[in-house]
């Protein structure tokens, strides 16, 4: 796989760790991705594109397992179920703004952005940016901005929890002033 396409982009690296979790979910053995990767050198309409790639990689293992008549039924299901913990499977996952952070501390108004995810889905969805001359401007990948504000996480953790004790705070207030409002009258003379 790697001798066919070659590492070009810097993301690439963490675009076949994303593969290996795919290929690992749907349990597909080295004998299978070898002989996939065999037939997809010696195709005479080879994918265009990363994203591509992968869906044959899918479709030919697939297309093996049924003439083998060794279709698992878990593993199907594992497959059209395999969800990303990151971004649920949109491929998008919300960040601070690139913009937002001040010393590496995220500030108000709290400005997000989305990023590309690194599963299949988020590589899909950065593919279909690519290439294109459209003009439309390729969004940041979460790999590229994870090494921009590896503390990312922290800082939206920090904002959630603020926002949960906020909350919690206005909850408290408004159920303070209700007890008080209720026990006026019974207090008056
Ligand atoms: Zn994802």
């Amino acid at each position: 796989m790697l001798l066919i396409f070659g590492l070009t982009f810097a993301e690439d690296t963490a675009m076949f760790a994303a593969w290996e979790a795919v290929f690992e979910a749907n349990g597909y053995s080295l004998e299978e991705l070898e002989a996939a990767t065999n037939e997809i050198a010696r195709s005479s309409t080879p994918p265009r594109t990363r994203a591509e790639h992968l869906a044959e990689i899918n479709r030919i293992i697939r297309q093996r397992r049924r003439n083998q008549g060794v279709v698992n039924e878990d593993l199907s299901a594992k497959e059209v179920f395999w969800t990303c913990p990151d971004c649920d499977s949109c491929g998008w996952v919300t960040v601070p703004h690139p913009k937002a952070y001040v010393d590496g501390v995220w500030q108000p108004p709290f400005w997000s952005a989305a990023v590309t995810c690194h599963c299949l889905r988020g590589i899909q969805r950065l593919e279909s940016y690519r290439g294109g001359d459209s003009g439309i401007q390729v969004p940041m990948s979460l790999t590229a901005y994870e090494a921009r504000f590896p503390n990312w996480r922290e800082e939206w953790n920090r904002f959630v929890e603020g926002r949960r004790k906020l909350v919690k705070a206005l909850d408290l207030s408004e159920t303070t002033e209700k007890l008080s409002s209720r026990a006026t009258p019974n207090d008056l003379p």
